[in-house]
């Protein structure tokens, strides 16, 4: 396997960040929400959640991380869902911003959201760096997304393949050579 085209650089990753973050604002402010609880879903988000926090416009937040993968080594979804340290986050009346790094084929976020709501949060939004649509299988919509994708396996930013490339500055499509 080998890195192909850059798809988002460096530049065009901050854009995507701060817009964002903008749309976010504007949804906080609407609903008078001042405070939030972010939890990052560990691992492919942690980037996009350190540049995200960074850039709301709210003081007072707290960033929690739960682990949630359908995924196993390889570049195609198991089915299955896994979720650790979700019980170790405060969440009941709880402004609560899950921040993800792909919504794919939304089984991932559908199962970790339905896990959080039914501790009742006061609000729950999902922040998806990147959403493939066409590879939607059951009904999920993130609140905020940073940009539809094609359905191509990406790394970079976070994301990886088989644990390597997360620390790459931008997304590349990942590719037989
Ligand atoms: P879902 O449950 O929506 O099928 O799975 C979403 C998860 O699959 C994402 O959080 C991400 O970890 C992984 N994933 C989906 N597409 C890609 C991709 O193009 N590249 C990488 N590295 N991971 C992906
Ligand atoms: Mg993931």
């Amino acid at each position: 396997m080998e890195i192909k085209n850059v798809l988002f650089s460096e530049q065009e990753l901050n854009q995507i960040v701060v817009r964002t973050a903008a749309d976010i604002d504007s949804v906080l402010k609407r609903d008078k929400v001042n405070s939030l609880t972010v939890i990052c879903v560990l691992r492919g988000a942690f980037v996009f959640t350190a540049d995200l926090v960074r850039n709301i416009d709210l003081n007072d937040i707290r960033i929690e991380f739960v682990s949630a993968s359908s995924y196993g080594g390889g570049t195609v979804s198991s089915g299955e869902v896994h979720m650790d340290f979700l019980n170790d986050i405060e969440i009941k009346g709880k402004n609560i911003l899950v921040v993800e790094d792909i919504a794919d084929t939304g089984r991932t976020l559908k199962k970790l959201t339905e896990a959080i709501k039914a501790k009742e949060p006061d609000n729950v939004w999902v922040a998806a760096m990147f959403d493939k649509p066409e590879r939607r299988t059951v009904e999920f919509e993130p609140d905020f997304i940073g940009a539809k994708i094609p359905d191509e396996f990406i790394v970079g930013y976070g994301l990886d393949f088989d644990g390597r490339y997360r620390n790459l500055p931008y997304v590349a499509v990942l590719g037989f050579e």
